[in-house]
């Protein structure tokens, strides 16, 4: 981990997403590897059992039990949010695509969202595409279900390689806009390595473009592999970022 964060700081990199699979027990390892360095908990990338959709109440509880534990420990590292999809496609049984279902995940998302408040940090919905998660794949549509739930710990986020199902990054982003919008994954938009691997189709900066009209100041985290050389292609990606962030 010190060895990750040491390599992360060299790049001027100061954001930190770990995943929340047993993020109760490491609050205390996360806290000294990030003392005295200029980096934060940019987000918490999911790590619960169960899911919130799940027909069978013995999962449903699950999530509800493991999920509330990552929150509170979320909140004692200071992360910002806690990230989770409704119901991957290969998640069954799962509640119907129905109106009664959405109503459902507003009550279930807003008991959730409440409790994260209370630990100091949110839920983030995260949109996916529909060959992994036919339930939620547009920015707009998560920012939706943030509004109607209508609870301040109930975000949203967008992924650039989720947002293939977008007909605008633009667009998509905006629709969330700063009230909802808390957290943004980028990868290269062909094969989900480093950004930069695709060549042109690793182009971020109409999105970017929406991050800097809102004032976006929260995190744009990689979420990705690698298939060359790290020592190359990280450092690249990181510039990538920084100068269509330029250009945007
Ligand atoms: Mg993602």
């Amino acid at each position: 981990l010190n060895e990750k964060l040491d390599y992360m700081e060299n790049l001027g990199i100061v954001g930190f997403e770990p995943n929340g699979r047993n993020l109760a027990a490491r609050v205390n390892e996360l806290e000294q590897a990030l003392r005295g360095r200029n980096i934060r908990v940019s987000a918490i990338c999911a790590g619960f059992e169960g899911f919130i959709l799940a027909e069978d109440p013995a999962v449903k509880a699950q999530f509800d039990s493991t999920m509330r534990e990552i929150i509170a420990a979320a909140g004692a590292i200071g992360s910002p949010g806690v990230i989770m999809v409704p119901a991957f496609n290969g998640q069954k049984p799962c509640k119907p695509h129905t109106f009664e279902t959405r109503q459902y995940l507003c009550e279930e998302l807003f008991k959730l969202g409440e409790y994260a408040k209370e630990c100091g940090t949110t839920v983030i919905l995260e949109p996916l595409n529909r060959r992994e998660c036919f339930y939620l794949r547009l920015v707009g549509d998560a920012a939706a279900i943030c509004r109607d739930t209508n609870s301040e710990g109930v975000k949203c986020m967008g992924d650039f390689w989720h947002m293939q199902e977008e007909t605008s990054d633009y667009a998509a982003l905006l629709a969330a806009g700063p009230e909802y919008l808390q957290h943004v994954h980028m990868a290269s938009r062909g094969k989900r390595r480093m950004p930069g691997e695709d060549g042109e189709l690793d182009n971020y900066v109409e999105g970017f473009r929406a991050l800097k009209q809102m004032g976006y100041d929260k995190y744009v985290s990689f979420e990705c592999g690698c298939s060359g050389d790290p020592e190359i292609l990280v450092p690249a990606a990181v510039e990538l970022l920084r100068s269509q962030w330029e250009l945007a």
